[in-house]
């Protein structure tokens, strides 16, 4: 594997000769980023073509990292964590740096919004707003949680008294931190799982998606950055690009590696968990999710439909904690159905270059024939389509676009209900009574998030306790930065942002014995 200076990390395109592709960021795409330099990918390196998912034309080839490339990266990983450095850095020093990762990814936002609206193909306004902006306000609040965090502390586990010595707890980082993200918040997953594994004192190998390398390319030349400014040692940080069934399952397996934090589907999750299995490694899983929004009949109808809708359309519908089943009390559910109706024929969809709120495309075509498949089972397991349909949008006939498809009187039973789409098709069902909408909202195998749109407090108290989730939003209240986010059941386990988000990378040690005054 050859090296370039970590000075060129700027160099913008590299010469042809020498590299095998250039994004349209500017960005060569055929490297690396390993222990402190851009490096070339191993000879056993395969490549893949990035295809655009407005245009169906491939943007460029990436590598996809094979087992020396993964080995190379954890090797560097793990002699920068055992060196110390950074695992033992005061707080001061990691909240500098963070700081830092958060100058770096403002300064270069628009170069960030811009790789995600390509490849991802998120409309650009939403891309700057959403898929940055949000990822931003992680980075703040990581900082925040990392000043008041406690490492070590006093301990009385009940021991008697007049003992000479103290107990102590501890918590350290976990060591080696494989991160591995999925493509639809790009930015956000891999800021989420890198401030959280840094502030704890972790050394990182970062695999972001497939679908969204160039994203991972100018976050590692950010995060590269700002570390060597933060005189951080080379190989707390790396980064290669892969697919899942290679570089993914060589880091899962790699006895080098002392904590997996994966985001992405739970067919994966499964898979992740039976790898590291074998190493007994342990595994953060934050998977998918089928969220429902219970809409009662005190709700301010128009308000929760629209911003119901928007939500399971967020995207493109592809968000884990996507609001996609909507549970209607029976009192307003006809005007539901002919509000979401509306407002999901009135949503535009169109180019990702263009500036407005409209839908993008889908990431790919195996997405595409996917959410087809979904839009006909519903119509043949007996869902009554309101809105959308199979198809692409009328004048959108390449580029992976869907039409935005509303169901109504979608009952548990058929798959609509129960499967993640991951695509603007949104299911509307409903319920007779507080009772019966808590039961709708638990029969799903999965567990992320909860809605709840009602003017009764307390019954949205009563409710949100009864529902198997990780995250109840009540009357569109969006989460807080540091809002732990996670879910259970089949959307998996742990948490990420804020002081969960460290405490996730970090693990408890005892102490005990020490005098404390020799
Ligand atoms: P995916 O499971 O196909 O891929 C996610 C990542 O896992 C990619 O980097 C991929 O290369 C890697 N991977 C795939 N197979 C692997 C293997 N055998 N070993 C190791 N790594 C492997 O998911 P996706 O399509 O990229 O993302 C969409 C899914 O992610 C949806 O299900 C969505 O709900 C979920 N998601 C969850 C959250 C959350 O926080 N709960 C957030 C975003 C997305």
């Amino acid at each position: 594997m050859e090296t370039q200076d970590p000075k060129d990390r700027d160099i913008g395109p590299t010469p042809p000769d020498t590299c095998r592709d250039v994004d349209p960021t500017g960005f060569a795409a055929d490297r690396y980023y390993i222990d402190g330099q851009w490096v070339r990918p191993g000879s056993d390196a395969d490549h893949r073509a990035l295809i655009n998912p407005a245009t169906e034309t491939a943007i460029v080839s990436i590598p996809l990292a094979g087992a020396d490339d993964v080995d190379r990266a954890v090797g560097a990983a793990r002699r920068a964590f055992d060196a110390g450095g950074w695992r033992d850095a005061p707080v001061e020093k990691r909240s500098h740096v963070l700081q830092l990762v958060a100058e770096g990814l403002a300064k270069r936002q628009e170069e960030l919004a811009q790789s995600i609206s390509l490849e991802v193909g998120s409309p650009i306004d939403f891309a700057r707003e959403h898929q940055v902006g949000r990822a931003l306000q992680h980075v703040s609040a990581t900082i925040d949680a990392l000043h008041g965090m406690a490492v070590e502390m006093p301990f009385d586990g009940g021991r008697a008294g007049g003992s000479p010595t103290r107990d102590f707890l501890r918590y350290e980082p976990r060591g080696v931190a494989a991160l591995i993200t999925p493509w639809n918040w790009p930015l956000n997953q891999m800021v989420l799982k890198l401030i959280g594994g840094l502030a704890a004192g972790c050394s990182i190998v970062l695999k972001p998606s497939e679908l969204a390398p160039l994203t991972g390319l100018v976050f590692a030349d950010i995060v590269g950055t700002a570390l060597a400014d933060g005189e951080v040692p080379d190989g707390v940080f790396n980064l290669i690009n892969g697919d899942g069934p290679g570089a993914g399952a060589a880091l899962c397996s790699h006895a080098g590696v002392d904590l997996i934090s994966f985001t992405g589907s739970t067919a994966t999750g499964r898979t992740i968990a039976r790898l590291a299995a074998e190493n007994v490694t342990p595994v953060q899983l934050e998977l998918g999710g089928k969220s429902a929004n219970i809409l009662f009949a005190d709700c301010d109808v128009d308000l929760a439909v629209r911003q119901g809708v928007a939500h399971c359309f967020r995207n493109s519908g592809q968000a884990c904690n996507a609001a996609s089943r909507m549970l209607v009390h029976t009192a307003i559910y006809d005007d539901v159905v002919e509000i979401a109706g509306r407002i999901a024929n009135e949503t535009r969809v169109a180019s990702p270059r263009e500036n407005g709120r409209h839908l993008g495309p889908l990431i790919s075509v195996q997405q595409f024939d996917r959410v087809q498949r979904y839009i006909q089972l519903g119509i043949d397991q007996g869902a009554r389509l309101i809105a959308g349909g199979p198809g692409r949008p009328t004048g959108l006939s390449t580029g992976y676009y869907v039409r935005p498809t509303v169901f109504a009187d979608v009952t548990p039973e058929m798959a609509i209900f129960q499967d993640e789409i991951f695509g603007p098709v949104l299911s509307l069902s409903r319920f007779n009574d507080e009772d019966e909408a808590i039961m709708l909202a638990n029969a799903s195998a999965y567990g992320l998030a909860g809605y709840i749109q009602t003017q009764d407090n307390a019954m949205a108290l009563r409710v949100a306790r009864r529902l198997d989730v990780g995250m109840v939003q009540i009357n569109g209240t969006s989460r807080a930065p540091g809002t732990p986010f996670g879910g259970r059941k089949a959307s998996g386990y742990g948490r990420e942002a804020g002081l969960a988000g460290i405490r996730a990378f970090q693990d408890l040690k005892s102490l005990s014995g020490i005098r404390l005054v020799d």
